[in-house]
């Protein structure tokens, strides 16, 4: 049988969608100016078009185009929300953040050098499906707390947050409400003003735009939040991300939110399909598989399997040309089992016999059914050969 390689890491990055380069070559010839340049054509130009992408992304959004500041991704995102909200003296003893211990390293390290920096953090336990309630975050809100950062969607998981009551219990509390939402633009609906949202980082990378993009939405009215920069420089974007603007990268990021806007109710349903009928073609093979996440609120193209009495080390392994995700993290070399799969519930030995199937835009039918035919055999070879083993010695 020919083997052809399937891509389903979609949640560590995406391809470039082709309607997106187009858009963007005009923007790495020609059309080379500095958006800062004010006295010709050249500056003009690329200044119009990184313009008319900031409309774009607040339009995904429901915000307002100035609200929208471009950034290198959403690490960077992250970073000048959280260290930026917290001036280097508190203000009015403001000292107090909240977090949970499922977010992205962007959030949980920056959060860590705040606590450095002498501030305090309470870091939420999810329930057994990855979200965080309305109700504890209200429990944790003191009178010193100053920010809640919390993921719209896990990236291992794909479990969503309840946004919007969280939101609202933010604001009810006057207290600033920060979202990851790397995972969640252009893959489920978002509205900064239904969702009470004060900071909402993005990412390029993660629906179909170029690595090196992303921003930062930062809420300016009923009142304005109040950001202290990270970097110093030439004043661009109101001096809270100073540098020369990426042009070509911002065009490709417009261009990634136009068309996930135009397509995400219906691309939402099929991923939704395919993740389902992968679920099934493997369940209906494979006995002894846990689902990890929510299978209520969850991303459209998340699937993350557990599959007991098996090496996940040697299912990858077995299955070179399908590009997945494991569920453990390689630091400094050595494998440990995923901190969200432990935040929630999953043993260790489990964890290391985990995979994350994250589908995309371009995964077809026929990619789920291969995918889902060569991982239930892969699983099932694996546990009657250490059946074999084990009945040998
Ligand atoms: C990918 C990702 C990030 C990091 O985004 P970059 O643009 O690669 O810096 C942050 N948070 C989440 C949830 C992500 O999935």
């Amino acid at each position: 049988m020919e083997t052809t390689s399937i891509y389903l890491d979609h949640n560590a990055t995406t391809p470039m969608d082709p309607r997106v380069l187009e858009a963007m070559l005009p923007y790495l010839r020609d059309k080379f100016g500095n958006a800062s340049s004010k006295s010709h054509a050249w500056g003009w130009a690329a200044n119009e078009a990184v313009e008319a992408a900031r409309e774009s992304v607040g339009s995904i959004l429901g915000a307002a185009a100035k609200d929208v500041l471009f950034t290198a991704g959403a690490t960077e995102a992250n970073n000048l929300a959280i260290l930026g909200s917290f001036p280097l003296r508190s203000a009015g003893g403001k000292t107090h953040v909240i977090t949970s211990a499922v977010e992205h390293h962007a959030v949980l390290d920056t959060v860590d050098e705040l606590r450095r920096r002498g501030f305090e953090s309470t870091v939420l336990r999810p329930d057994a499906s990855g979200g965080v309630s309305a109700e504890q975050v209200r429990n944790a809100i003191t009178d010193r707390t100053l920010l809640v950062s919390l993921m719209a969607a896990n990236n291992e998981i794909g479990t969503l947050n309840p946004l919007e009551e969280i939101g609202a219990v933010c604001r009810r509390a006057g207290v600033l409400f920060h979202t990851d939402a790397a995972q969640a633009v252009g893959k489920i609906p978002l509205d900064v003003e239904a969702m009470q949202i004060d900071l909402l980082s993005l990412s390029g990378h993660k629906f179909y735009a170029p690595k090196g993009v992303g921003a930062l939405y930062v809420r300016s009215r009923p009142t304005r939040v109040k950001l202290t920069p990270l970097q110093h420089g030439g004043g661009q974007e109101r001096g809270l991300r100073p540098g020369t603007l990426n042009v070509p990268g911002i065009v490709g990021l417009g261009a990634a939110c136009r068309i996930a806007q135009e397509e995400l109710g219906a691309e939402a349903a099929r991923l939704t399909s395919l993740r389902d009928r992968l679920y099934q073609n493997i369940t209906s093979r494979v006995q002894g598989t846990r689902r990890n996440g929510s299978p209520t609120a969850g991303l459209p193209g998340t699937l993350n399997l557990s599959f007991e009495g098996i090496d996940g080390t040697a299912l990858f392994l077995s299955l070179p040309d399908i590009a997945l995700s494991s569920g453990s993290a390689c630091t400094t070399g050595s494998a440990e089992p995923s901190y969200v799969l432990k935040a929630i519930g999953v043993s260790d030995r489990l964890a290391m016999s985990t995979v994350r199937f994250s589908l995309g835009r371009f995964t077809t039918e026929a990619e789920v059914d291969q995918a889902s035919a060569r991982v239930a055999d892969a699983v099932l070879k694996l546990r009657s050969r250490l059946a074999a083993v084990s009945g040998a010695s």
